[in-house]
């Protein structure tokens, strides 16, 4: 019998909210996975510092978890100091995994039609297939005229019929996927906090709590110009 596959879900989480939860559950349950990995990036290579530390990030998205047996929390690339890349992490789960069992990366549309910008891209095929999860604003129609020619080439090369695929070798396929369609993004819910509106009903109530009690994201957000 083979070994489930394991699913691996970075992200900023800043903080993390219900369309990240159901993302993580729903491809969880519907590819079978063993569990899903969150994981919260330390230094995030891609985009402007975030105004709360990887700490608090990474605390609410224990909160979020909680008592939720299929999804788990994993702090290495907090723990790790500098930029954090998604292809060391594949490398280490894959070194302490072994060679065998399959590693699903899970992705939403927007961060997939951006892989191509990431460190040695390549190279996570041979660490992890891919599952992109639908999102609201990115309909697969519009992936093509999206999608730079290189990762296009990769995409029709390695798209799988069946998503259960992924049980069937330990990397290198692509799977997408239709999940409930939550239009709900971190960065809404960080203006909306910062405008004194409250986001409650886009997140768990237990991160909205621990986002009063430590007075998060009240003020503007920093930003590369700062
Ligand atoms: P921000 O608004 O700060 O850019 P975000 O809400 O997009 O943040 P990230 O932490 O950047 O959240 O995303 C982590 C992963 O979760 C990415 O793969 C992203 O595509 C996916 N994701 C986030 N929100 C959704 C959503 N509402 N539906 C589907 N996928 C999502």
């Amino acid at each position: 019998m083979s070994i489930a596959p394991i699913g691996i879900f970075g992200g900023t989480f800043d903080p993390v909210h219900y369309g990240h939860l159901r993302l993580a559950q729903e491809l969880g349950e519907l590819l079978r996975l063993a569990e899903v990995r969150i994981i919260p990036a330390g230094t995030p290579p891609h985009r402007a510092a975030p105004q709360v530390t990887a700490e608090q990030r990474l605390e609410m998205t224990r909160l979020a978890v909680a008592g939720n047996p299929l999804l788990a929390v994993d702090d290495r690339e907090v723990r790790r100091s500098g930029p954090g890349y998604t292809i060391d992490t594949l490398t280490e789960l894959r070194r302490q995994l072994g060679p065998s069992r399959p590693l699903c990366l899970l992705l939403g549309a927007d961060a997939f039609l951006e892989l191509a910008t990431w460190h040695r891209w390549h190279d996570l095929f041979g660490l992890a297939h891919l599952v992109i999860a639908h999102r609201p604003g990115f309909p697969p129609e519009s992936w093509p005229a999206r999608m730079p020619e290189p990762l296009a080439r990769e995409y029709s090369a390695r798209l799988l019929r069946q998503p259960f695929g992924v049980h069937l070798s330990p990397a290198g396929g692509i799977v997408t996927q239709a999940i409930a369609a939550l239009d709900i993004s971190a960065s809404m819910i960080r203006d909306s906090l910062t405008r004194g509106v409250s986001p409650r009903y886009l997140l768990p109530d237990p991160v909205l709590d621990y986002i009063g009690r430590n007075n998060l994201y009240v003020t503007q957000e920093v930003n590369e110009t700062r």
